[in-house]
């Protein structure tokens, strides 16, 4: 379907749908967590889940600007000037829900396309990654297992958007922006319809036996339930800067593996022996120093790295860092991301960040991980975190229906 494979850029639109949603029981409990999850916003953050895919099919430049921080800071800018930090109003609440939607899209693909997509290029090697979308594989499997999401009347906020493109040299008419969403639309209907109907399912099964077969659960970075994680950490740092505290928003949003993560494969070749840092900005690549990352074990010996490979280029929130040689076995190693990363905004990190990992098997059951109360969720094994922590607040990820 020719409308579908040009919809599908990284996550399909399903997914992304999905991942907002399974982000909001995330968020602590806030403002924020009231504006993103109160019922009569989903439309606006589902539609603004929506909209960055929607200029693809049209060939429309309008796409690729909405994905990226630069517009989006344009837009949480007008948004934080015209209700001058007062957001209890219902206006200024769908603006911000709909921003957050495309924040989530944005980020949401940054942290697919570096870490599952990757993975499925060798996972998935002997597929016909030419033939047939990965992403539409993928989207189609996800609404198998979730039943898919709901196909709402489209919205977009043109009289904003379309001044706001302009801005950003982007020329587009109101009309171009609806029909693009409508396309959006179309692409959610379609996937969750397929997602029901086993023969098609099983020749995306067939077509991407490993992408489409490990959307659900925590076992593979960068899988559905880990961008929510991401996502939710990002909305909380664009909150942040929208409510002009950047001085609380942490540089580092999330960590593969996370801090106190065991098990990490040996083998340097493989993209499983990676370690990736999600920024809660935007990059500017061309001066981020290999010195700003380092790797010692206990002993104190360093590990040397190669570049910095910031995954997408400017403007890009995802670094992978891959050893020079294989990781010792058995071993407890810390990652130091020292201060002075540059982001596009023109500011700098100013905080050192610590992750400890380990490439020692994880421990055998979460109890012997996580003494009573101890406080120290991030030691359970890697990427059972998520859990203890979600177990400790008592949320668990829930459908909207
Ligand atoms: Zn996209």
């Amino acid at each position: 379907m020719i409308l579908l494979v040009a919809l599908a850029h990284a996550n399909g639109l399903t997914s992304h749908v999905t991942i907002s949603e399974w982000a909001i029981p995330h968020l602590p409990e806030g403002e924020l967590s009231d504006i993103l999850g109160d019922p009569a916003l989903w439309p606006w953050l589902q539609n603004g889940t929506q909209f960055p895919d929607g200029g693809y099919p049209l060939g429309e430049a309008y796409a690729e600007t909405a994905h990226w921080e630069p517009f989006q800071d344009r837009y949480l800018a007008w948004i934080a000037a015209t209700y001058a930090g007062d957001y209890r109003s219902l206006e200024a609440r769908q603006h911000i829900a709909f921003l957050f939607g495309m924040s989530s899209h944005g980020m949401g693909d940054q942290v697919f396309d570096s870490l599952y997509m990757q993975r499925a290029y060798q996972f998935d090697a002997a597929s016909d990654w030419e033939g047939m979308s990965m992403d539409e594989a993928t989207d189609v499997a996800l609404a198998s297992a979730t039943g898919g999401q709901e196909t709402l009347d489209p919205v977009v906020p043109t009289d904003v958007i379309v001044p706001l493109m302009a801005d950003a040299g982007v020329e587009v008419s109101a009309s171009t922006l609806e029909s693009g969403q409508l396309l959006t639309a179309l692409a959610i209907s379609y996937v969750r319809e397929a997602g029901k109907d086993p023969v098609k399912v099983a020749e995306y099964v067939d077509a991407y036996p490993w992408a489409a077969t490990h959307m659900m659960g925590r076992e593979t970075p960068g899988a559905p339930e880990w961008e929510a994680a991401v996502v939710a950490r990002y909305w909380q740092s664009r909150w942040a800067l929208l409510n002009g505290e950047s001085s609380s928003v942490e540089p580092i949003l999330f960590s593969f593996p996370q801090d106190g993560g065991y098990g990490l494969p040996t083998d340097h070749t493989s993209v499983e022996s990676r370690l990736t840092v999600v920024f809660s900005r935007g990059l500017v690549p061309e001066v981020l120093v290999p010195d700003l990352f380092e790797v010692v074990d206990t002993e104190g010996t360093a590990y040397p790295l190669q570049a910095p490979w910031v995954f997408y280029g400017a403007g890009s929130h995802v670094v992978h860092l891959a050893p020079e040689a294989d990781w010792p076995a058995d071993t407890d190693f810390v990652l130091t991301v020292h201060p002075g990363a540059h982001f596009i905004d023109g500011t700098d990190s100013t905080a050192t960040v610590e992750i400890e990992f380990s490439s020692r098997p994880p421990p055998n059951s979460p109890d012997e991980a996580l003494p009573d109360d101890c406080g120290c969720a991030g030691r359970s094994g890697y990427p059972g975190l998520l859990a203890a922590v979600l177990g400790a607040i008592g949320v668990g990820l829930r459908r909207r229906d």
